[in-house]
């Protein structure tokens, strides 16, 4: 590394952003000495078409300018693109962090230069990046849409029923069990719409539409705080743009005035 690179270090959950700069150089660039060599930097991609690292370390340098910046504003400061290498330094950073030791024998592990792994010396075990796929089903009946609210949202928000998928589970099976578990609901014709890297802390989310086929609403009280039918012209708040919950409810608004 004799050029300069671009840096995501980041310290107690924060990354050094330099304000005011814009998508071009949210993250300072720097040589590795400017960050006296940071310990176990990991490659991360590139921005701007300049390689990108990602470290983390204990303090925060001191730069005119710079101010450590939750990973979600991240997505406000610098848009989807920017957001998402940050998400993926701070996944691998967490990865890296937490497979120090082989869960199998608890040799320390080396990471592999050739592919993503931590690897075992003494055992062999490989231990990949993780990634929790999860299901988003945005539930409609006509013109109405079936939105909810978990305790943790925002005062008033409502959004699309969202739940990690089991093992031996596949998406189509999750999205009907998850949809029954917290509202009672039964689906029909699942339609892919996009998917979404969410990285607090590693998710997949994969979202689709479904028709209603049956049912009353019964929310499940330990995740549903509350859930209802929306007219499409009287929707609740809606989640901000970060999430694809929203570009899901907006698509499917979008269709209704087609139709
Ligand atoms: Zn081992």
């Amino acid at each position: 590394m004799t050029q300069n690179s671009y840096w995501i270090l980041r310290a107690e959950h924060r990354l050094l952003t330099i304000s005011g700069s814009g998508a071009d150089a949210i993250f300072p660039s720097a040589l590795p000495a400017d960050f006296k060599h940071p310990a176990n930097a990991l490659a991360v991609g590139q921005l701007n078409g300049i390689p990108c690292y990602a470290a983390d370390v204990e303090h925060l340098p001191e730069i005119p300018g710079s101010e450590p910046t939750p990973l979600r504003t991240i997505f406000q400061l610098a848009g989807a693109e920017v957001f998402a290498l940050a998400g993926r330094a701070t996944q691998l950073l967490d990865w890296q962090n937490n497979h120090r030791f082989c869960g199998k024998c608890g040799t320390p592990t080396t990471i592999k230069s050739s592919e993503l792994a931590m690897h075992c010396p003494a055992c062999g075990l490989l231990a990949y990046p993780r990634i929790s796929p999860a299901v988003m089903v945005l539930v409609r009946d006509g013109d109405k849409l079936l939105l909810a609210r978990s305790p943790h949202f925002k005062p008033g928000v409502y959004s699309a029923l969202a739940g990690f998928v089991e093992p031996g589970e596949t998406l189509e099976e999750c999205a009907a069990r998850e949809v029954r578990e917290e509202v009672g609901i039964e689906i029909t014709k699942l339609r892919y719409f996009h998917s979404q890297p969410w990285p607090f802390p590693n998710s997949l989310m994969v979202a689709f539409f479904a028709d209603y086929a049956g049912g009353t609403i019964t929310p499940d009280p330990n995740e549903i705080e509350a859930a209802d039918w929306f007219p499409l012209d009287a929707l609740p708040i809606l989640p901000e743009p970060i999430s694809i919950s929203r570009r899901l409810i907006d698509a499917a608004c979008q269709q209704a005035d087609k139709s």
